[in-house]
């Protein structure tokens, strides 16, 4: 029996990147898995289908999650269609770029609505829902901690109000044996982040492996701390950064 066998997931932004590599490795370790997606309905459809050639129940919701209730209501379907939900991964994210003397209110708003309120609503919308052994990861960045460049201010700034948002709720939900960490994925290979894009050399050279991640390899912390063996670790945060912030 795989270690998630029997386990009902919810990972936002399960369409592309990050988060389709962690809506795969949960189910490949046994979950079955609804992913929430904005715009990528096709890449959403194409990832349900890799969810059930491994045996699993997958469900694609369309859920915009700068949108309060959009995100109410995916945790509804998730809840309805999995017949409830043990582990919660808020990995949807944007990157905004820019000075901070430059960046503008309408990217400033849709950082905190996408990145931070939406982390905040989709952890109450869960609460109720989760029982003992229940795990909640949030994706944060490995800039949360160390900002090494400049230009993504308000980003980072995102980010690091995760690791407040995983140490409170932990505190919150211990009681009731359910823990809260964070994966802070480093420079990764994705869309957002190209391992071609200019300024990947750069990030490539200030870190110790001296190479990008894998979507697969921010999976993996997560399907560890999703699971039973990490069942004494909370409020914390694993760095998948090759060595960038060291
Ligand atoms: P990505 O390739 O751009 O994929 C983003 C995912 O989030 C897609 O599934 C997208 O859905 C979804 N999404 C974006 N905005 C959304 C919204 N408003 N509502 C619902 N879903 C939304 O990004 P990624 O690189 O995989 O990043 C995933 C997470 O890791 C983010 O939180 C990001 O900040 C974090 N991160 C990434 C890196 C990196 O180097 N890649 C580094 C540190 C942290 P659609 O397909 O429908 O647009």
């Amino acid at each position: 029996m795989s270690e998630l066998t029997g386990k009902r997931a919810l990972v936002t932004g399960g369409s592309r990147g990050i988060g389709a590599a962690i809506a795969l490795t949960l189910a490949e370790k046994g979950a079955d898995v609804a992913l929430s997606y904005e715009r990528s309905a096709e890449r959403a459809a194409d990832v349900v289908r890799a969810i059930e050639a491994k045996g699993r129940r997958g469900i694609a919701i369309q859920a915009d999650s700068a949108d309060p209730e959009a995100v109410k209501r995916l945790v509804r379907e998730a809840v309805d269609g999995l017949g409830g939900l043990d582990i919660v991964v808020n990995n949807a994210g944007i990157a905004r770029q820019g000075p901070l003397a430059e960046i503008g209110l309408a990217d400033i708003d849709a950082l905190l609505d996408v990145n931070v309120r939406a982390a905040v609503l989709v952890s109450q919308a869960v609460i109720p829902h989760l029982g003992q052994g229940g795990r909640i990861v949030l994706i944060g960045s490995s800039l949360a901690d160390r900002v090494v460049f400049g230009g993504v201010t308000v980003y980072s700034m995102t980010k690091s109000a995760q690791v407040a948002l995983a140490r409170g709720l932990a505190r919150e939900l211990g009681p009731r044996d359910i823990t809260v960490n964070l994966v802070h994925p480093g420079a990764t290979d994705t869309d957002m982040n190209p391992a071609d894009a200019d300024h990947a050399d750069t990030l490539r050279a200030m870190s110790a492996l001296g190479r990008y991640g894998t979507p697969e390899d921010v999976a993996t912390a997560v399907a560890f701390l999703a699971s039973p063996a990490a069942k004494q670790i909370t409020g914390t945060s694993i760095t998948v950064d090759g060595g960038l912030n060291i």
